[in-house]
């Protein structure tokens, strides 16, 4: 398990701290609960300190696998994510009235430190799709054998006005 990164902000050198390394996440850490790590994943940072504000750029990849939605069957889901942040000092949350509207969303560093393991799983869980999808086009599983559409295992017709099928509680051919 990895340990927390702390970044200590007064000591960043002038030209920004570059940082390559991998991060283990457990998969409980993820907003994702089906996911799952197929390896470490990597980030490669730079954290620079201009006033007071930390500039945190980089880029995050890793390999996970997902459960799709429809079908359920797992599929690999690669994250390569570009990142480029600004974090403000948390005593400026003071003065948050003045912030303008685009700084709402504003991230914030506490105690000269920042934590940068923290910094990376928050981006990482924002590549995360709302509803995985194998494929945009998965039909899912078929209402009446309950076999998987992708595979052809399924040649059942099923008429898309008999909502019958609607009625049971599988969840099937999920049209959003
Ligand atoms: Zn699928
Ligand atoms: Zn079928």
């Amino acid at each position: 398990m990895d340990t927390i990164i702390l970044i200590d902000i007064d000591s960043l050198p002038k030209e920004g701290l570059r940082l390559s390394r991998d991060f283990e996440f457990l998969s409980l850490d993820l907003v994702e609960e089906n996911a799952v790590f197929l390896e470490p994943a990597h980030a490669e940072v730079t954290v620079r300190l201009i006033g007071d504000e930390v500039l945190v750029q980089g880029e995050v990849t890793a390999r996970l696998s997902f459960v799709c939605s429809r079908c359920l069957i797992p599929f690999e889901f690669p994250v390569a994510s570009r990142f480029d942040l600004v974090y403000l000092p948390e005593d400026i949350d003071a003065l948050s009235e003045e912030l303008s509207d685009d700084k709402i969303d504003q991230m914030f560093y506490s105690g000269r430190q920042l934590d940068l393991r923290a910094v990376v799983l928050e981006q990482l869980n924002l590549t995360f799709p709302a509803k995985p999808l194998c494929a945009p086009e998965c039909e899912g599983i078929c209402a009446v054998c309950g076999e998987i559409i992708r595979d052809a295992n399924c040649s059942c017709l099923v008429k898309e006005s008999d909502t019958h099928w609607n009625k049971l509680k599988f969840p099937v051919r999920d049209k959003s």
